[in-house]
């Protein structure tokens, strides 16, 4: 008998009417032969009431209280999908995180999942149950209920199927899958049949809003087969997320990713000599702010600029820094940054064994007139950062050059 872990989303049990739905759901899975552990999620919009209900006592409340208080949405959802179970005729029972002994460390509305003592659920499998874990929630070494941060459903789920060795984790949502890129800019995208985690990882802007990335590191980290697919369908396949690059037919470039979160800035006649990019970038990292593509010149008569970005909310105090404490620190000639660019990449594992990726790419912009401002690479993704204006334009082009749209 095989072992398969469920997770639905808010939008899955969002009514009543969901509630029921999902219960078919299950307990068609559960009389083909597998036994299930259940995770989910607060109804939809109910996390966000709570923390508004909060807000109306404190500007700013206890992260332990509040815990406290958002931790219910889920187990609202445990019970009522356990009720709508047994309605069916099958054994279910419903737990909270604390219940299943999910040990967290103390890091309130943001814990780690330490430990999951698994053996009681095993009990309640073999004896027929359905079981139903309250998502996003656990508790620490004292006792006090802990969350897992916002979209944590998705971890707790991941995390079970590493605990109990489960054949697969499937994560029901409200959409079918994961696409080779937003089909709100190109319409031709194409539902994958399978990704691998790093280029998951990768394509972290797409993926993000399908699921949280943290439970895709989890999986990645601990080998657990994780598809995502839609309660809303009962066909589909899903896009299963792999760790094999193996024998499946796919394109060179899995995706296109983009998003217009950055800003960039810089500094410009920096005095070429060790110990300068310390300089320019230990102000920014104590004020604890996040650098993403970092680009260096080659000197020239002793000078060079030195660009990067960060995340465009930070931009005003990285500018701060640079121009108040680093500039007349290291003698540098100014200080330029413009927050209207956004980042493009294209991702694949391809990459590894193709060459010529990246100048079919730039070719591809320069035939659409699209200036690159900067470029990063990894070993399977290539990065620009081009005016935020010519955004859709550059994801559309790059879409179709490699092979991704859905006619081709
Ligand atoms: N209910 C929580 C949230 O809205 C956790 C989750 O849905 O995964 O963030
Ligand atoms: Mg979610």
């Amino acid at each position: 008998m095989t072992l398969i872990i469920q997770k639905y989303g808010g939008t899955s049990v969002g009514s009543t009417e969901r509630i029921k739905h999902v219960a078919r759901r299950i307990a068609k899975f559960q009389s083909r032969g597998h036994q299930v552990v259940v995770v989910v999620s607060a109804m939809s919009g109910e996390t966000n009431r709570l923390i508004a209900l909060a807000r109306e006592f404190q500007a700013d409340p206890s992260a332990r209280e509040l815990d406290v208080m958002v931790s219910t949405g889920e187990q609202v959802s445990v019970a009522l999908l356990a009720m709508a179970l047994t309605d069916l005729g099958l054994k279910a029972k419903s737990y909270t995180g604390a219940q299943v002994r999910i040990l967290t460390d103390s890091a309130h509305t943001k814990a780690r999942i330490l430990k999951i003592d698994e053996g009681g659920i095993r009990t309640d499998l073999d004896a027929g149950y359905v079981v139903v874990v309250a998502g996003f929630q656990g508790a620490d070494a004292h006792g006090n209920i802990t969350t897992l941060g916002r979209g944590g459903s998705d971890t707790t789920a991941v995390a079970l199927a590493a605990a109990l060795g489960a054949e697969e984790c499937q994560i029901y949502t409200d959409v079918d899958g994961i696409y080779t890129t937003d089909p709100r800019i190109v319409p031709e995208a194409r539902k994958l049949a399978s990704i691998t985690f790093e280029e998951m990882l990768e394509l972290a802007s797409l993926g993000s809003k399908v699921l949280q990335i943290r439970s895709v590191e989890f999986a990645g980290k601990y080998k657990v087969r994780l598809r995502v697919l839609s309660s809303f369908d009962e066909e589909g396949e899903g896009t299963l997320i792999t760790f094999e690059e193996g024998n499946m037919e796919r394109a060179i470039i899995s995706g296109i990713a983009f998003n217009r979160d950055e800003a960039k800035i810089t500094v410009l006649g920096v005095p070429d000599r060790p110990g300068i990019a310390y300089q320019i970038l230990g102000p920014i990292a104590d004020a604890n702010i996040d650098v993403d593509m970092i680009i260096q010149n080659i000197g020239y008569d002793g000078l060079t600029d030195f660009s990067f970005t960060v995340n465009r909310s930070e931009f005003g105090r990285a500018m701060g820094i640079l121009e108040n404490q680093v500039q007349p620190h290291i003698g540098a000639r100014g200080v330029v940054g413009g927050e209207k660019i956004a980042k493009v990449s294209v991702v694949g594992v391809g990459m590894r064994s193709h060459v010529g990726i990246a100048s079919r790419m730039f070719r591809a912009l320069a035939e659409e007139g699209i200036n690159i401002q900067m470029i990063s690479t990894s070993e399977i993704k290539i990065s620009v950062v081009v005016d935020e204006k010519y955004m859709e334009l550059a994801v559309r082009v790059l879409h179709k050059v490699f092979d991704l749209d859905q006619s081709s």
